[in-house]
């Protein structure tokens, strides 16, 4: 369990035992060795392996980064032209954000590890805003495609004639591949472009130097079902419910500005108690999801799982100074759920002389896309969640699944309602912390999942949040 938040417990390995290289960013990336004292004690170690592996990236990025000489030997390569001089084994993975934050975190740090998995260097479209809340990850280079690259624009559509899907549709599975090919990963999948996940197609792709990708789900559970890439993933991640955990940890440092805003926040409103509990609200359906209804469903599982204390009817008065608080915050679009969460610890005290403090950093009302002050306060909520002890999300959101897969912590899930009427049961613990891989292709699960398990690797799995997703167990 935590000791105390925020730098009182000078113990803690802030290289989070090897995962993070050591004595780098400390003034221009704070929260990058800071997080730590806010999250609960992580008990999972990264394998020595994977930090092997990572340290292996970061020289393969020094090596292979924009304006590298290696970088300008391929980029000829990127628009059909040849290599100038010898080419050395420089790779990469372009990555494109696409959807919600939430969206983008699981698909990049689903390409990172396919980067890892490949021997690709990962270089990112920065969008409008992913420069400003987040630090460089790799030490002493840049993970952003530079403003001068070549190619101006990395949005690809699924029928594109350079996407593996096309390749595949027009020639069968292609060997040798263009130079430069667009992976689709994205959830309205062809049966073609399904392909990517499959063993020789993976064969074949390891010949392109570059290749983009664009997806929106955290596919990395499909790799798996990849049996050339299994045992490297087992190897990498013997405790297999981890690979997001440790990947988000080791990849996504918010940026000083966005860490002043956590901590600021953290310090106002959530720093005064023991426990903390984290509770995310997300309404996709508004139809099926009334207010009153959504309400009482989240204080229906609160209640069932005792995740908060019950309330004492008797009335009884709490010595001033003898009372125990519970700090709660509570992360949702939409006002008026925190006003009932509040209420009913202010009209009733709570049983055991517990004081309830319910917080809620903001409510946006709508969602934006690609809002830099938007994205911060969210990215800086998912942060917030990730501190928790216990958390709380909402099935399918993967704003939740930031927020867990950071803190470590295997969530209770808010069922999604189907139909306006009060959703029963209210919320299921989580089978573990991993993201769940959204509708998945139905042509990889009915290749690779034999029943509820995944032929190749067993411990792959159905979701409990979403019906016919995967995710690693
Ligand atoms: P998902 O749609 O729940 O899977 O999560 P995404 O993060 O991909 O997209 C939802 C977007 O809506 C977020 O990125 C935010 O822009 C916004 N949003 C949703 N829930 C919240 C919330 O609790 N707080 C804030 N600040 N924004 C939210």
């Amino acid at each position: 369990a935590r000791t105390s938040a925020a730098g009182s417990d000078a113990l803690r390995d802030k290289y989070l035992d090897g995962l993070l290289a050591a004595g780098l960013y400390e003034d221009s990336c704070r929260s990058r060795y800071e997080a730590v004292n806010y999250r609960h004690l992580s008990p999972y170690k990264p394998s020595a392996y994977l930090v092997q592996k990572l340290r292996e990236y970061e020289d393969r990025h020094r090596r292979c980064a924009p304006h590298t000489n290696a970088y300008k030997k391929m980029l000829p390569l990127l628009t059909g032209g040849v290599a100038a001089g010898t080419v050395e084994e420089c790779k990469y993975l372009l990555w494109t954000p696409f959807s919600g934050l939430g969206n983008k975190i699981i698909s990049l740090t689903s390409s990172f590890l396919y980067a890892l998995l490949t021997e690709r260097v990962l270089l990112i479209d920065r969008g409008r805003d992913f420069s400003k809340l987040f630090c460089e990850p790799f030490p002493g280079t840049s993970w952003l495609i530079p403003e001068d690259f070549p190619m101006k624009n990395l949005y690809f559509n699924r029928g594109d004639p350079l996407s593996y899907g096309s390749l595949v549709r027009e020639k069968g599975i292609v060997n040798p591949l263009p130079s430069f090919v667009y992976a689709h990963v994205v959830t309205d999948f062809a049966q073609e472009d399904a392909r990517f996940f499959f063993e020789e197609d993976q064969r074949a792709l390891r010949g392109v130097p570059w290749l983009l990708v664009r997806s929106e789900v955290h596919y990395a559970a499909g790799l798996f079902l990849n049996a050339d890439f299994e045992p490297e993933l087992s190897r990498l991640f013997p405790e297999t419910e981890t690979v997001f955990h440790h990947l988000s940890r080791y990849l996504l440092h918010p940026s000083n500005k966005a860490w002043g805003m956590i901590t600021r926040y953290y310090h106002t409103y959530l720093a005064k108690g023991k426990e903390r509990l984290g509770i995310q609200i997300r309404i996709f359906n508004h139809e099926n999801s009334p207010f009153e209804n959504v309400s009482t469903q989240v204080v229906n599982c609160l209640m069932k799982e005792k995740l908060l204390p019950e309330i004492d009817l008797n009335d009884p008065q709490v010595v001033p100074g003898r009372w125990k608080i519970m700090d709660v915050i509570v992360t949702t679009l939409h006002s008026g759920y925190l006003d009932k969460i509040r209420s009913i610890y202010w009209e009733h005290p709570a049983a055991g002389g517990v004081l309830v403090s319910v917080h809620q950093p903001s409510h946006e009302e709508y969602q934006l896309m690609d809002d830099e002050s938007h994205d911060m306060k969210a990215w800086a909520e998912m942060n917030l969640l990730s501190f928790s002890d216990v958390l709380v999300t909402s099935a399918w959101s993967t704003f939740g699944y930031v927020g867990q897969g950071l803190g470590g912590l295997k969530p209770w899930i808010l069922l999604r309602p189907k139909s306006p009427a009060l959703q029963e049961p209210s919320c299921v613990r989580d089978i573990s912390m991993e993201p769940c891989f959204h509708l998945p292709p139905a042509y990889l699960c009915e290749q690779k999942m034999d029943g509820k398990r995944g032929k190749v690797a067993p411990y792959v799995t159905y979701c409990v949040d979403v019906e016919g997703g995967l995710k690693v167990l």
